[in-house]
């Protein structure tokens, strides 16, 4: 998903909305120089934030992981969201919010950081091709593994995305616009931006985010979703067989929502063509985003 370019856009930045030209950091902000800093990326239906306080929660908890004060408060950056939304004119869109480390030197130290900046970007949103919900997506494992918990926790969403964009080129590279990426044992993690699950006879099965996964706000809404259908829903490590072999097989996420699977390393998935299962849920999650969320 690439946000659709807005003319005149209103950016909110450190307490203010400023015209997109005026809203800037500093070179030396260590979320550009180092990626240290957080983000969410949230999407607005019908004039309401979706899973918002589920969001700003998991925002909470990365700047917590990386000892980083946001200088706002929950209810603070909550209505800051909701004034970008509607400075911009939107009634659906893609919300970026931001938290960087703020200026520092030109060392590591982020203790001499003591500006953090928070900027929110709402943007109307480029919607992913539609022949990826009907046809499906083909996606590849790729050789890039994801980084595991003892190093940069995938749990943190944090402004490093080397490690998915090393994994997006080598999928792209491949033909496909998305790639598996597995832990270091070699169990399926997730996507580069996306969660996955697959369907083995009648249940479905995700990586728990122990093994390398971000705990997606759509992989939250997905789970729900099963508990409605009554479809079992069990956390489990994966490998590229159980992929191989599952029945379906779909990817959930913020900007893709819910995108079926068609092949995976070359191999159809089920019959080749998006699932039964994949269709409830993709229903199920349109009925959520268009009727749920903070209205702004
Ligand atoms: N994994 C990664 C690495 C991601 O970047 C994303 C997108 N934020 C997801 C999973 C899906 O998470 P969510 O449903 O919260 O957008």
């Amino acid at each position: 998903m690439i946000p659709a370019t807005n003319k005149l856009m209103k950016i909110f930045l450190n307490g203010q909305l400023v015209e997109e030209a005026e809203a800037k950091v500093s070179v030396f902000d260590h979320g550009l120089l180092y990626g240290d800093g957080i983000f969410e990326g949230i999407r607005l239906y019908n004039g309401r934030v979706f899973r918002l306080e589920e969001h700003l929660k998991r925002l909470e908890l990365s700047a917590r992981a990386i000892m980083l004060d946001i200088p706002m408060s929950r209810e603070e950056i909550s209505a800051a969201v909701c004034d970008t939304c509607r400075a911009n004119g939107l009634t659906d869109g893609y919300i970026r919010l931001v938290v960087t480390r703020g200026t520092g030197t030109l060392g590591l130290n982020p203790y001499l950081c003591t500006d953090p900046q928070i900027f929110i970007i709402a943007d109307k949103i480029q919607l992913y091709p539609e022949e990826y919900y009907t046809d499906g997506l083909k996606i590849v494992t790729v050789p890039t593994r994801r980084s595991g918990p003892a190093g940069l926790p995938p749990m943190i969403k944090s402004l490093n995305y080397l490690n998915n964009i090393l994994a997006k080129i080598e999928a792209i590279n491949a033909g496909c616009m998305e790639a598996i990426m597995l832990n270091e044992q070699g169990y399926v993690a997730e996507c580069t931006g996306d969660n996955v699950f697959i369907l083995q006879d009648g249940t479905l099965h995700t990586p728990p985010s122990s093994a390398g996964a971000l705990k997606g706000i759509t992989r939250e809404v997905t789970v729900e979703i099963a508990h409605t259908l009554g479809i079992p829903l069990v956390e489990s490590n994966l490998t590229r067989y159980d992929l191989w072999v599952a029945d379906e097989c779909f990817l959930t996420g913020t900007a893709a929502e819910i995108v079926p699977v068609t092949a995976v390393d070359g191999r159809a998935v089920g019959t080749g063509h998006p699932g039964p299962v994949a269709g409830q849920f993709i229903d199920g999650f349109r009925a959520k985003a268009g009727s749920e969320g903070t209205e702004i």
